[in-house]
């Protein structure tokens, strides 16, 4: 897609530290290295979040997903690793090419990414409710 800067990377139109690629994904270093390893893993057609994703091209880009937080453990020692996914401008997104992001986390990682917990506002009839209202979608 024009002006998307990942298809850009697919295309070799712009660099990328392309780590992994097969017929249907691609890997590579994200820019800001959050952490040491910091990854990306994307579909190589462009679409834009998880609500243009079907079942199928999710399988293709999880699939790869051991194989890469495995090599980045093995190659960086990693404590741990942060598998995140923004999905629309309100939940952070900023390049509008869906991708998974891979952050290693160390001992001495300060950034924080905690979930606030509101529980306190909920209870169980208020959750049986929202269960219900979801399931009326699926
Ligand atoms: P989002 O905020 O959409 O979840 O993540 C977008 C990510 O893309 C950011 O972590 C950002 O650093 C990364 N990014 C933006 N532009 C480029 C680029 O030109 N090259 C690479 N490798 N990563 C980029
Ligand atoms: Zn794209």
């Amino acid at each position: 897609m024009e002006n998307c800067i990942f298809c850009k990377i697919i295309a070799r139109e712009i660099p990328g530290h392309i780590v992994y690629e097969d017929e249907h994904v691609l890997a590579f270093l994200d820019i800001s290295q959050t952490t040491e390893g910091h990854t990306l893993i994307i579909p190589k057609k462009h679409r834009v979040d998880v609500f243009e994703m079907d079942a199928p091209k999710m399988e293709q880009v999880f699939a790869v997903v051991p194989k890469i937080a495995t090599a980045l453990k093995k190659t960086f020692n990693c404590r741990g690793i942060n598998m995140v996914n923004n999905n629309g401008e309100a939940a952070g997104q900023t390049v509008f090419h869906y991708h998974v992001h891979l952050i290693p986390r160390y001992e001495k990682d300060q950034f924080g990414m905690r979930f606030v917990n509101n529980m306190q506002d909920y209870d169980t009839e208020d959750l049986a409710a929202l269960k219900v209202r979801i399931k009326t979608n699926l």
